[in-house]
């Protein structure tokens, strides 16, 4: 089935007691029972939720997997997914990253004994040589928030197998339209589908996707166990956004490709990242796995200073000053004071996020709106 037909009807068959098409917000904590251990199917909406249900077949299907779990947020989904390791157990994984998985590996998890190595994984080379008896995960983000960095999927899902450890790959970025990891062979997809999946800024939520029915089944004792499942409101909102993901995602690559382009070309600007250029040092890779470029981008000004940065911060007037991405409306975003400031600095900049970074998320308004605004708050 093609993508479009896909994302329509994922997940979603006429309620079995009514014929609405569209699935209901089954709002309940509880379900009656014929007798002990007697039911439908379910028992209690921490365990099963039929909206959370039809949400799952969808998140699975977006990612050409046999199963998804919703959690409560991206980082809820995150925080699930190294509860399957055991103190002493190893993660590999990036330098560049979403500051809020950095926090939760390094506040939270380290302090129960599991350990986190940092490497440049986009040379797989340096995964590779990081491995020991100890690595049991693989933790990729590609392409990186805010840097646009690209990791080689398929050449790190070799050295998962060779080596008999999980990768998860933070798919976040992309969006299942742009990229699939299981078919390059991942083990597990993690979305923060507060992102492109909800699409409209309206619901925080986070998902994970398999194919292993045995890793399926520790993931959901930890969703169950743990509890950070979404409301059934919550998975309404992100059913309803998958309906729309493919036309929003062709808007915001279409955005994006052009205002990339555009800022390239100014004379303010000192540099455009973003992996849609031919120059970037992975366009080869991100070409071979992306079917397209997608709609974030950051840059830099040609004047370093932090005034000329918070000036143009706080000039846009279509692009909102905000954390966040993926959703319909443009975004303006400082990283290092805002989504990456729980990283500290020194190993910030020692990865390439300078103070001054500044992070576009590409909205589906019209383009020529769009450079308008940016024109004059660069001018
Ligand atoms: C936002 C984000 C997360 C965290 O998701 P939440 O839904 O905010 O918890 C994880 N990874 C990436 C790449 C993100 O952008």
């Amino acid at each position: 089935m093609k993508i479009a037909t896909k994302y329509i009807h994922a997940g979603t068959t006429p309620d079995p007691s009514t014929g609405a098409i569209m699935t209901p917000i089954y709002q309940t904590s509880t379900y009656v029972q014929e007798a002990p251990s007697v039911n439908k199917g379910y028992e209690y909406a921490r365990s099963q939720n039929p909206t959370r249900h039809a949400l799952e077949e969808a998140y699975a299907q977006l990612e050409n997997g046999k199963f998804g779990l919703a959690f409560s947020s991206g980082v809820a989904a995150t925080d699930a997914v190294i509860k399957l390791l055991s103190p002493g157990d190893e993660v590999i994984t990036a330098k560049d990253m979403y500051g809020g998985t950095y926090r939760l590996f390094s506040k939270i998890f380290e302090k129960f004994g599991i350990q986190f190595t940092y490497v440049d994984t986009t040379d797989p080379k340096n995964i590779q040589d990081a491995i020991s008896a100890k690595t049991k995960l693989l933790w990729i983000e590609t392409p990186t928030n805010p840097l646009m960095n690209i990791t080689d999927i398929a050449a790190v899902s070799a050295i998962a197998k060779a080596n008999h450890t999980l990768l998860c790959v933070d798919n976040t970025f992309a969006s299942p339209y742009l990229q699939n990891p299981l078919d390059l062979g991942a083990d597990i997809v993690m979305h923060s589908a507060t992102k492109y999946l909800g699409g409209h800024s309206d619901v925080i939520q986070g998902a994970l996707m398999m194919n292993d029915p045995a890793l399926r089944e520790q993931l959901y004792f930890i969703q169950k166990s743990c509890g950070a499942v979404p409301g059934p409101m919550d998975c309404f909102l992100v059913l309803r956004g998958i309906k729309t993901l493919h036309l929003r995602m062709q808007r915001h690559c279409e955005n994006g490709k052009t205002i990339a382009h555009w800022l390239r070309q100014h004379p303010k600007v000192a540099k455009v990242y973003w992996c849609g250029f031919e120059d970037h040092p992975s366009y080869a890779i991100a070409k071979k796995q992306m079917r397209d470029f997608g709609g974030m981008l950051s840059f830099e000004l040609k004047d370093e200073s932090m005034e000329a940065a918070k000036k143009l911060l706080s000039s846009t007037k279509l692009f909102a000053l905000a954390e966040s991405l993926g959703g319909v409306e443009s975004l303006i975003n400082h990283p290092a004071s805002m989504t990456h400031a729980s990283i500290p600095r020194a190993q910030r900049i020692a990865n390439g996020l300078s103070d001054t970074l500044i992070r576009l998320s590409i909205g589906v308004e019209d383009v020529d709106d769009l450079i308008e605004d940016l024109n004059n708050a660069l001018n």
